[in-house]
């Protein structure tokens, strides 16, 4: 199936509010996709990238950024960079600095060279794992885990601001839901579920244990 930016913005706008939609349409998602997949950028599903990772459905991604109450000015965390499309729609919305965490050495290398390409010099691509958050830049005001994890990773919660907010697919390897917490007197309050899910896993120190 073949779609447009323009058809994928319209079914999005049904859904999420106007503020996540127009980085929807500000973002070329065609060029952050293989170019063999490239004919179904705008098709509402998941692609893959490239070793075993993927590229999130937008829909999914819309409710993680609408869920996560971005607005300009705010300080976002991400975690799974991935092809650099999540990071470059959160800078379209808060048009503040963003520090986006990536495992994959190779990703990480290749959505660096992307987003500086497009011009998006305010994100910040950092190499490593993504569980232990990124101190020289803390605190953040919102945190959006774009991986699976068995819970929040405790480094993240120290390193979001008081009243901030979390947003992350909770749950097992194979299935989860998106979670919204709240970080209320230093403690994470969950206080919204959302749909389900299905991510790939969180590695590194805080993924899953096998
Ligand atoms: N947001 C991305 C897609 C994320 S897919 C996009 O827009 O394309 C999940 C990503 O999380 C994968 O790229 C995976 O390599 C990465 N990942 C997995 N474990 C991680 C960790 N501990 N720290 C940082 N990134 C991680």
């Amino acid at each position: 199936m073949k779609s447009s930016r323009v058809e994928l913005v319209r079914i999005l706008s049904r859904r999420f509010p106007e503020h996540v939609v127009r980085a929807f349409s500000a973002v070329p998602r065609e060029l952050f996709v293989p170019p063999e997949y490239r004919e179904y950028a705008y098709a509402d599903t998941a692609l893959p990238t490239k070793n075993g990772q993927t590229i999130s459905q937008p829909s999914v991604i819309a409710e993680m950024l609408t869920l996560a109450e971005l607005r300009p000015g705010l300080r976002v965390l991400e975690i799974g960079t991935g092809s650099g499309y999540t990071a470059a729609l959160t800078y379209e919305i808060t048009r503040a600095p963003v520090v986006t965490v990536e495992y994959d050495p190779e990703l990480c290398a290749e959505a660096r060279e992307r987003l500086k390409a497009l011009g998006y010099n305010e994100i910040l691509v950092v190499c490593g794992d993504g569980g232990e958050g990124y101190p020289p830049r803390a605190p953040y005001d919102r945190i959006v885990i774009h991986a699976a994890v068995p819970e929040i990773p405790e480094p993240l919660a120290e390193q979001l601001v008081d009243g901030g907010v979390v947003v992350a697919p909770v749950g097992s390897e194979h299935s989860q839901i998106l979670e919204k917490y709240i970080k209320k007197n230093g403690e994470l309050v969950l206080v919204r579920r959302g749909s389900p899910v299905v991510f790939v896993p969180l590695r590194g120190r805080y993924g899953f244990k096998f």
